[in-house]
């Protein structure tokens, strides 16, 4: 090659450089390993992935942390499928994301080529952009809009399809586009009209509340919120992810009082969450018939959705509506002192809490979800309490994530990543290294509270777990120090059988052929502890409290990834009955 040519990969990897990416999550194959290689001589990060499926969703979860397009790089037919389930993750919870996926030569297409795929028709109507550059010339331009497009707006995807030919062949540098400048999304602010109509009607609430969204965590509003909420004296409620932005300990914080604000709440000022079924809808009977949501939200078309109404929404970028509508406020507080709806939430409250607390100190060998959770917050917090937000926490499965949100306090934001909107398991390994990469990684860029450095924690059910177990190899690998806690009732969702003897039974009928072990049903006592073992990492098997205790407090000092693999009851029992007041439902067919 002519040293004034380039390749397609050579201007591919400069193009995101110049873009400001630092790091690319994917898996290669030929050609994309090219782009894959050029990126890592232009110091840019490559985190090979064990499945596209994983890398797709950290790509997503460093969007969110990052606020900027997370970069996936994948190989063209069977890669670019798997990656499609981040494309999924990425669109129904509004995270931005670049895929960048590989194709055959453009001359072969039609003629039965090695992974042939018509990626663009695919993802067209999955993405906010989908497209295939005609040469390499364009390649920057058409990279940086893709780019561009994935994070201004509402966040989403932007896929650019990348012929074999295009990656290879080499072209005159003087022929290629200069990549064009990609600046922060421009924010918008709110109707001055609208603003004082929104104003008038808070103002006259007898039970206002605030639903706090990931979206503002997203718009990093954590600053704007805590003044609205500090002084208008407003009780919120944190969405599973907006949880953190204002801390959890603020008194104001209704999270274990949820169905009775809910159902007592007649003005709703919703910022950067959505009436959808993590919010029942914003329907009664959760929600009271005549309550009138106000949402702020970047997405027209979001705006009136459910039981909003759109005359009463508010189009900008909560980050500068809600200091707008500060303005207008004035120093209006709400009058808490006699109010009857905020008795009755402390009330409720109370009750929740004490039901809580029973449920923590219900003791039993194997260990309940709620014991287990106690005792590794126990450990967790003497090591680093939660002002300084030095833990970043990451759960999936039904029960696993449901049960220890509301146990695990955040005093920070965006340090809480779970299953989210799609309600996508799997995510939990993928979201951990995207969250050791935002925050510990060499070009850290996210951040939130006094701790610089996090520790990475994630808890998982058994289940989830393995949809992308296999990536405690790519943890070790980068020498990523997660601890991951495996929580094994031998099951999706309550498991299927109450002992080992039952499961037993269950499994010599199954290999009869006879009815035996249900559909819930997983292997009984996995060691999945030998995984981190088996890629030089710490496991710890684990059944007492002590013995929990001691590896939540050893694992945390590990300097590789740690699986702390802890038997919990299996089976439906006295836990169930325990969180009937949970946020947000356990669906049946989550995990
Ligand atoms: P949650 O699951 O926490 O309720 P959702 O993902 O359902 O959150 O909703 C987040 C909402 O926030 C989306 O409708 C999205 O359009 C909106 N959003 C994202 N960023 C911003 C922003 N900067 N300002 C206002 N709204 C935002
Ligand atoms: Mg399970």
């Amino acid at each position: 090659m002519a040293p004034s040519s380039v390749t397609g990969a050579h201007i591919i990897a400069r193009t995101l450089k110049d873009l400001g990416v630092t790091v690319i999550f994917g898996i290669v194959g030929v050609p994309v390993s090219d782009i894959a290689e050029q990126a890592i001589n232009l110091g840019i990060r490559f985190i090979g992935f064990r499945n596209e499926q994983a890398a797709s969703y950290a790509a997503t979860a460093y969007g969110y942390l990052t606020g900027k397009p997370g970069v996936c790089l994948v190989v063209g037919g069977p890669g670019v499928l798997h990656a499609i389930a981040g494309v999924g993750n990425a669109t129904e919870n509004n995270f931005p994301l670049l895929l960048l996926g590989g194709s055959i030569e453009t001359h072969m297409v039609t003629k039965g080529a090695f992974q042939e795929l018509d990626s663009v028709s695919l993802l067209t109507p999955q993405t906010k952009l989908s497209i295939r550059p005609p040469n390499a010339t364009m390649l920057p331009n058409l990279i940086a809009n893709a780019y561009r497009c994935a994070f201004y707006g509402r966040p989403g995807t932007g896929f650019v399809d990348l012929p074999a030919d295009i990656i290879m062949n080499p072209i005159a540098i003087e022929d290629v586009d200069r990549t064009p400048k990609v600046s922060n999304p421009p924010r918008g602010a709110a109707n001055k009209a609208q603003l004082a109509k929104i104003a008038a009607l808070i103002k006259g609430a007898q039970a206002p509340l605030v639903l706090i969204g990931k979206g503002a965590a997203y718009a990093r509003a954590e600053t704007a919120i805590r003044d609205l909420i500090d002084r208008a004296n407003i009780p919120f409620l944190p969405s599973p992810m907006g949880k953190g932005v204002l801390p959890d300990s603020h008194p104001q914080n209704v999270s274990s009082a949820r169905s009775a604000a809910l159902k007592m709440a007649d003005v709703v000022l919703i910022l950067g969450a959505r009436l959808n079924w993590i919010f029942h809808h914003g329907e009664a009977p959760k929600w009271n018939l005549d309550a009138k949501f106000i949402q702020v939200d970047i997405s027209p078309e979001e705006l009136g959705r459910n039981a909003a109404d759109a005359d009463l929404a508010i189009l900008g970028d909560v980050n500068i509506v809600v200091p707008q509508l500060m303005e207008l406020l004035g120093s209006w507080s709400f009058a808490s002192t006699s109010s009857p709806y905020i008795s009755r939430l402390d009330a409720a409250k109370q009750k929740n809490e004490a039901v809580a607390a029973k449920a923590a100190a219900y003791r039993s060998i194997p260990l309940s979800y709620a014991h287990a959770f106690a005792i590794i917050k126990e450990a967790l917090h003497e090591l680093s309490p939660p002002e300084d937000g030095g833990i970043v926490y990451v759960a999936e499965g039904a029960n696993t994530m449901d049960i220890s949100r509301s146990i695990f306090p955040l005093e920070h934001p965006r340090l809480r990543l779970d299953a989210g909107t799609y309600a996508t398991m799997g995510i939990g390994l993928p979201y951990a290294i995207a969250a050791w990469e935002a925050y510990n990684g060499p070009n850290a860029q996210a951040s939130s509270g006094p701790a610089r450095r996090k520790k990475i924690v994630a808890i998982e059910g058994d289940s989830a777990f393995g949809f992308s177990g296999m990536e405690i190899e790519t943890m070790a690998r980068f020498g990523m120090d997660v601890l991951i806690f495996v929580i094994n009732n031998g099951g999706i969702y309550f498991g299927d059988s109450n002992t080992k003897n039952d499961w037993e039974t269950k499994q010599e009928r199954t290999r009869k052929g006879e009815p035996g072990l249900r559909s819930w049903a997983l292997g009984w006592e996995v060691r999945y502890d030998k995984m981190a073992e088996a890629v030089g990492g710490k496991g710890y098997f684990v059944r007492t409290p002590e013995e929990l205790y001691n590896a939540a407090a050893e694992g945390y000092e590990a300097s590789g990834p740690v699986i702390v693999n802890v038997v919990i009851q299996s089976g439906k029992g006295e836990q169930k009955a325990n969180f009937g007041w949970q946020v947000a439902p356990a669906k049946k067919h989550a995990r």
